[in-house]
């Protein structure tokens, strides 16, 4: 067994009974400081105060407890017969193994009470010295900073009497990523937000990224813990593309915000819906959904907020898709789609909810700004003119819910719970509206027509009376919203004003 002396300083103490058990089982000595030390020798385990191996009390509140060239000369000395000669003439022996975890900065910051004073107080010094001494000397000394990793090492350490260089060097990484996180966080706070943090790790390399000639990866932000593909199990199906990354979190963001009352499905191509429907059963919901647009859908993603059952896998099955996405499946779902080879089935924990920022690279920086959560409410709402009875307010909050995750400009024009024609990412409004209405007329026509942003002029009120639509949403805000309101009213349209705009680029 090589190893023969280890330090352990944990703030939080899981773990550690086991840990120091089982090291010292193999013979080696336990050193560890004041709360640590207390609790293993509660707990059985002789242990060597890190105090008698300084010579030094713990001073300042536990601020300089192993800042000491006999604890840090011990973790940092090199193999070497000249770093061995200087350890013997100071009497300095050697640490081999390092396990620590750090005052919880991170979650102290979390509560609105906490005073600078406090969280000074929780900025852990001597903690990710050791850390990221023992790092750098990884192939002297192992580095645990993480309680998952106890079960691990210990096994290997029984089994081999060491464990490998490679392994060694991977838990440096994750010692150094966490001392980066930790500081990250620290200066994130005490500059009060003009340093932007985010340590991501690499999930997996593409294929290729957006076309076949861009290089790719997916990175995983741990700090953001909300319902997301990356978080998500895949239950089968080959690794997803760039492009299936970013279809499938659109698909997932909107299928978010019918929450999960009432099923609801969503079709996604090129990062747009081109296909929403909520209904009773998740069944008519996705029929409906694809008849908005049966081509578009071939070859998409769906996200649904409700269970897949068989019935509804069946439907799915009759067209080529490439994700589905969905908080469960049941066992006889899974029977039916694991039948297509190539389709992926993602399970998503909705119960995590959204993310409550977005971040967007621009050349040389970065846009960050708060996700788009607001809701619509009915008190929030006018009707400029025209009557708005009360049971048409569940297909207006659709059509509203609906648009909003449309790509501007966007118009989305809906037939009960359903989308019967979307146009997206037009420069001109008319054309969103244009494409939108033609669309619902090849499917029977469409009754509401709602819009992302405010009408420039009364040119899409005009059109819609065209195609027969009865209620418009828009937010209003035009300097020429008379002149709509005034169309409306000629065609006998109600005009709803949301007040809220939905840009989405
Ligand atoms: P204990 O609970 O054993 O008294 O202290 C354990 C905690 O102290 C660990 O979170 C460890 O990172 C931290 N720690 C260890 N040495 C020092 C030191 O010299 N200064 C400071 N500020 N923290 C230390």
């Amino acid at each position: 067994m090589n190893i023969k002396r280890a330090l352990i300083s944990l703030w939080d103490k899981k773990g550690a009974e086991e840990l120091a058990k089982s090291l010292q089982k193999m013979g080696v000595e336990i050193v560890s400081t004041g709360n640590t030390a207390r609790f293993l020798k509660d707990s059985g385990v002789s242990v060597t105060p890190v105090e008698e191996v300084t010579g030094s009390p713990e001073i300042l509140d536990g601020r300089v407890k192993t800042l000491h060239p006999k604890i840090h000369g011990g973790i940092l000395a090199k193999e070497s017969e000249a770093h061995q000669g200087e350890l013997d003439k100071l009497d300095i022996k050697r640490i081999d193994l390092v396990a620590v975890n750090l005052y919880p900065f991170t979650e102290v910051i979390k509560s609105k009470d906490t005073d600078l004073d406090t969280a000074l107080e929780n900025i852990d010094i001597g903690g990710p010295t050791m850390v990221r001494a023992a790092a750098k000397n990884y192939n002297k000394c192992i580095v645990l900073v993480d309680t998952q990793d106890y079960s691990l090492i210990l096994d290997k350490l029984k089994t081999q009497g060491d464990i490998s260089k490679e392994l060694r060097k991977e838990l440096a990484v994750k010692a150094f990523s966490h001392t980066a996180q930790y500081d990250g966080a620290i200066t994130e706070y005490l500059s009060g937000g003009k340093f932007l943090s985010i340590l991501a790790e690499k999930k997996d390399t593409l294929r290729y990224g957006e076309n076949p000639h861009q290089q790719a990866d997916v990175f995983v932000n741990s700090s953001d813990t909300s319902a997301s593909l990356l978080n998500a199990t895949k239950i089968s199906g080959k690794q997803l593309s760039y492009n299936n990354y970013n279809d499938a979190d659109a698909a997932l963001n909107a299928v978010m915000e019918f929450g999960s009352k009432k099923p609801a499905v969503v079709a996604v191509k090129h990062a747009t819906p081109c296909g929403i429907a909520q209904g009773e059963n998740l069944k008519s919901a996705f029929i409906n959904a694809r008849k908005c647009d049966e081509k578009s859908i071939f070859g998409g993603i769906v996200a649904v907020n409700t269970e897949v059952d068989e019935s509804t896998a069946k439907e799915m099955n009759k067209i080529f898709l490439e994700i589905i996405i969905a908080p469960s499946f049941t066992k006889e779902a899974l029977e039916v789609l694991q039948k297509k080879k190539n389709l992926r089935l993602l399970k998503v924990d909705f119960s995590k909810g959204e993310a409550s920022c977005e971040l967007k690279s621009i050349n040389g920086g970065l846009l960050r700004q708060s996700k788009n959560q607001s809701r619509f409410l009915t008190k929030d709402i006018t009707v400029a003119c025209g009557e708005l009875p009360k049971d048409k307010m569940d297909e207006v909050m659709f059509a509203y819910k609906s648009v909003k995750h449309v790509k501007s400009n966007a118009i989305a024009v809906t037939k009960g719970t359903s989308t019967v024609g979307l146009g997206c990412g037009a420069t001109k409004r008319i054309d969103a509206a244009c494409k939108a209405l033609e669309q619902a007329k090849e499917n029977g026509g469409g009754e509401i027509l709602a819009s992302d942003a405010f009408f420039p002029f009364e040119d899409v009120v005009n059109i819609a009376a065209d195609y027969k639509i009865k209620y418009i949403l828009q937010p209003g805000g035009s300097k020429n919203d008379d002149l709509s309101i005034e169309a409306c009213r000629k065609h006998g349209i109600t005009l709803i004003m949301t007040g809220m705009r939905h840009f989405k680029h």
